[in-house]
């Protein structure tokens, strides 16, 4: 983690991560020219049934924001602009896909990873889907018990050999018969979120959607 950055962010007045207009981290102007999706392509994985996504990983401002979201002083701000991109590609979609009948679960970090950053940024733009799609969020039942690594510099089969038994569901009676959302910040090759769908569909769940913020191709997820 890039510490002289983090601390001028916490010392220095905000800028706006498009246009460095100053006072907030992204500006309505710059939020109003990102490229929402208009159209869902269906996807469907080993145990994700589907997945939604609202921008591309590729276009520069949505990566900025991604990067940037996981220092705390930006995740306050960030997390219902981002929220809100996934809301605005719901409602632009010809067929609006209607989860009156699913519950929320974010892919979770580890204890120590927790710890370490004191947020789970896949936790906090699901508690902000929860409250625009009034469904409610479960938290405590998909786990992480296992250290991976940072799945960025690694193939795509080392992704999945690398997430293999990361999780585990508690309170599996929570969960067991639900239609789930499963949200995370991006999706590369999908091998975190199949995993996680694996073990809760072991657990009972039923279907499965993937929410995440930017989807991206293999290789274009690393950081600069
Ligand atoms: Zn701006």
């Amino acid at each position: 983690m890039k510490i002289k950055e983090f601390i001028l962010d916490l010392v220095f007045p905000k800028f706006c991560l498009g246009c460095k207009k100053e006072g907030v981290f992204l500006c309505q102007d710059c939020f109003s020219i990102l490229e929402v999706l208009t159209t869902h392509q269906k996807f469907k994985g080993k145990n994700l049934n589907d997945l939604y996504f609202p921008v591309n990983y590729e276009n520069f401002l949505v990566k900025k924001l991604i990067q940037n979201f996981k220092y705390p002083p930006l995740i306050k701000e960030l997390k219902k602009d981002l929220a809100l991109l996934i809301i605005s590609h719901f409602l632009l979609l010809d067929k609006k896909p209607n989860f009156f009948d699913f519950v929320l679960v974010p892919i979770p970090l580890s204890k120590r990873k927790l710890k370490w950053r004191g947020f789970n940024q896949a936790e906090e733009i699901a508690k902000e889907l929860s409250k625009f799609l009034k469904i409610p969020l479960i938290s405590d039942c998909l786990i992480k018990i296992k250290e991976t690594k940072d799945q960025v510099e690694l193939s795509e089969e080392e992704r999945k050999e690398n997430v293999k038994n990361a999780f585990l569901v508690k309170n599996k009676e929570k969960i067991s018969g639900k239609n789930i959302l499963l949200v995370d910040d991006v999706f590369t090759t999908g091998a975190t979120m199949e995993e996680a769908a694996r073990v809760l569909k072991e657990s009972g769940a039923k279907k499965i959607i993937g929410v995440v913020v930017a989807k991206a191709s293999p290789g274009q997820d690393k950081l600069q």
